[in-house]
């Protein structure tokens, strides 16, 4: 059974076989390892053979001519010393696959050369001596064969070579011979080599089937490495393998302080892409999006889609901020170029920032951090290119998390009160609405501006509790105010995108028992651009309350028409920047253009920042009807606000312009 399966193995497919047996070029790697696993054991073999050529000489030593027992053989040993030597010293890591294919057929070769040398001169020694010393011709050649089949199982070709000249040449001469015990020695070792070599190969073709299924998990394993640093996607190395070449990068430049720049790209505008168009266009605008960022990975630069609409760069070598910001830009504007989607085209938009190694840190969080920081940077203040990590901004964050620490630490309730600045109709000359500005006074840092605060609340996940907080405070204060005036209440750019936040805005107001008609809330252009889908559903469900939504600072972000036709608005606030200038020609002609868009659209217009009669003038000739600023009044507490409309400080009577 066993034999019978070693033949069905052996001979299952005759062109394996033959590839197994004999050395083949096109498989390198096997032949590397042939090469090795033949160095254990062939300087063995040359061993053998001068061992056992030393005795054969011995034996015959008186009944042989010298030349036949000492000069030969010693020219044997030699050789085989030098051949030995030879394989001492090969060293087959250090070569190629194609080398080892000639150093095996040379080994090939070369066994010819050693099996007809050894054969021939123990058949020529059979000639001297007595049955004694042709006995030890007979064993000599039958040991000497096997244990260089043995020895040769990892090239099979050789042994097969040595078989087929030791044992033919010692067969004719033991039939020539005549000799009866010599032809059945020869025939039983005849029998005994064969099967040796048919067990050998079929032991070498397993061991070929080893290598190459060992070179097939070598190239699965490189396989799965490759997929496990590949965004699907986009086909990008991902986040991983990122982080991967980002600590290989910082350890390379550790010793040497060579510049390296990390950046990190985020598009403007895809969230609310993928809510308009669906998740096979968002992917689609990635794919795109990988597809030109990867037309900047050059050998200097690694590109990486790092999760979501966020990528990373790696610029290696840099030769100065100005360059690698120029290219940061390159990139954004590449990226402001418009998809297309079927019929329709997008525009993503892209922002970035970036750190430089090692100004920026050593670390690989702390570059990660701080090119994240200026990336918020950008999309705070200049959506559609890119901002470097600069010292500013390390103070910056110094500050801010001197802010977070008092605000994480503080008694919120306590040390927070809002502010009210009134919002005068110049057409009836009366307060119609106060606006709330929060105020903290915190025992370390005294007054926070408000701007400040909020921004680092939001970064660090407390503006939900933070914005709850003001609102349950301004909501209390307004019941004291008379019921004709409203209470306008600033709502943060994360608020709107929070479901749980509006929710809680509105469960707020119901408690209150304020009628939800005063109420005001003011967003900016910032909130509607993060979500604009989550943002029209929670400006609809305000609304339905009755709830009145305010557009607040506008003509500082992007100012797009396109959120008046889309959003229910009712009012829009004329940032205070413009009034430093109405009275000059853009000036006006930029608050007229907003008055006159508003008017259209039926909503209420009211100018930020009046501080003087002149600009209430030139406001009001434009057919502004609402306005704020300090000539009306000043942020303050509710009761100085209500002191004020008691003894008449404040505007409920006619102003005179
Ligand atoms: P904002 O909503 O644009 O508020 C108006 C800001 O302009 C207030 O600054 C106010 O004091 C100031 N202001 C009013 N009239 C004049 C004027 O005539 N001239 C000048 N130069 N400034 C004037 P404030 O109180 O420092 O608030 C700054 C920003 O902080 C606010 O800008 C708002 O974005 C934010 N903020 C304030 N309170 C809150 C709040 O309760 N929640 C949220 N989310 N943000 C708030
Ligand atoms: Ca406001
Ligand atoms: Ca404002």
């Amino acid at each position: 059974m066993a034999f019978g399966k070693t033949r069905m193995t052996l001979f299952h497919d005759r062109r394996q076989l033959l590839s197994g047996i004999i050395p083949s070029y096109t498989d390198p790697e096997a032949c590397l390892r042939q090469l090795i696993e033949l160095q254990k054991q062939v300087p063995s073999l040359y061993a053998l053979l001068s061992v056992n050529a030393c005795t054969l000489a011995f034996t015959h030593h008186a009944l042989a001519p010298a030349w036949m027992t000492v000069g030969l053989p010693s020219g044997m040993i030699g050789l085989c010393v030098v051949r030995a030597m030879h394989w001492w010293r090969l060293r087959p890591q250090e070569i190629s696959g194609a080398e080892a294919f000639n150093r095996l057929r040379a080994t090939s070769l070369l066994t010819v050369l050693f099996s007809a040398l050894f054969v021939g001169w123990a058949l020529c020694l059979n000639a001297y001596g007595g049955p004694f010393e042709q006995g030890h011709v007979a064993i000599f050649v039958a040991i000497t064969v096997v244990a260089c089949i043995f020895c040769l199982t990892h090239l099979p070709v050789a042994a097969l070579l040595v078989t087929v000249i030791v044992i033919g040449c010692f067969l004719i001469h033991c039939f020539t011979s005549g000799n009866s015990v010599f032809i059945a020695i020869a025939l039983n070792t005849a029998f005994v080599t064969v099967v040796m070599v048919r067990i050998l190969t079929n032991n070498f073709l397993a061991f070929l089937q080893l290598v190459a299924s060992k070179a097939e998990a070598q190239r699965l394993g490189e396989e799965n490495q490759r997929l496990a640093h590949t965004d699907s996607l986009t086909g990008l190395p991902n986040r991983r393998y990122f982080f991967q070449r980002l600590d290989a990068l910082i350890a390379a430049s550790a010793g040497r302080d060579a510049a390296f720049a990390l950046a990190i790209f985020d598009l403007d505008r895809f969230k609310p892409i993928n809510d308009t168009f669906g998740h096979t266009a968002g992917d689609r605008v990635l794919e795109e999006t990988g597809r030109r960022l990867g037309a900047f990975a050059t050998g200097g630069v690694m590109v990486a889609r790092l999760g979501g609409d966020e990528f990373g760069v790696l610029i290696h070598a840099v030769d100065g901020p100005d360059e690698v910001v120029e290219l940061c830009n390159r990139i954004c504007s590449a990226l402001h170029a418009p998809i297309s989607l079927g019929e329709t085209q997008v525009m993503p938009g892209c922002s970035g920032g970036l750190a430089l190694y090692p100004h920026a840190g050593r670390a690989a969080d702390a570059l990660f951090d701080r090119a994240d920081y200026a990336l918020y940077h950008s999309k705070e203040r200049k959506r559609g290119s890119a901002t470097l990590f600069s010292q500013e901004h390390e103070d910056a964050i110094r500050a801010e998390r001197a802010v977070e620490t008092a605000l994480q630490g503080a008694d919120l309730a306590a040390e927070m009160e809002m502010h009210y600045q009134p919002i005068l109709d110049t057409a009836t000359d009366r307060i119609t609405t106060v606006e709330a500005l929060a105020r903290w006074t915190n025992p370390k840092l005294g007054r926070v501006p408000p701007d400040r605060f909020i921004a680092v609340a939001e970064r660090c996940g407390m503006i939900h509790s933070v914005t709850l907080l003001l609102l349950r405070k301004a909501l209390a204060d307004a019941a004291q105010l008379p019921p004709e005036i409203g209470l306008s209440f600033n709502l943060s750019s994360h608020d709107l995108a929070s479901s749980e936040t509006v929710i809680a805005v509105l469960a707020a107001v119901r408690q209150s028992g304020l009628d939800p008609r005063r109420i005001t809330l003011e967003l900016t252009e910032t909130a509607l651009m993060r979500d604009f889908e989550g943002a029209q559903q929670a400006i609809t469900l305000l609304r339905a309350l009755g709830i009145k939504i305010a557009l607040d600072d506008f003509g500082t972000g992007y100012s797009s028409l396109n959120y008046f036709h889309r959003l229910p608005l009712d009012g829009i606030k004329i940032d205070r920047g413009f009034m430093a200038d109405v009275e000059s020609d853009l000036g006006r002609s930029v608050v007229s253009t907003i008055l006159d868009l508003c008017q259209n659209l039926g909503l209420d217009g009211i100018a930020e920042g009046i501080e003087t009669t002149e600009q209430l003038k030139a406001v009001r000739r434009h057919g502004c009807r609402y306005v704020q600023g300090y000539l009306i009044g000043m942020p303050q507490p509710m009761t100085e606000l209500l002191e004020g409309f008691r003894k008449r400080t404040l505007p409920v009577e006619p102003v005179a312009v």
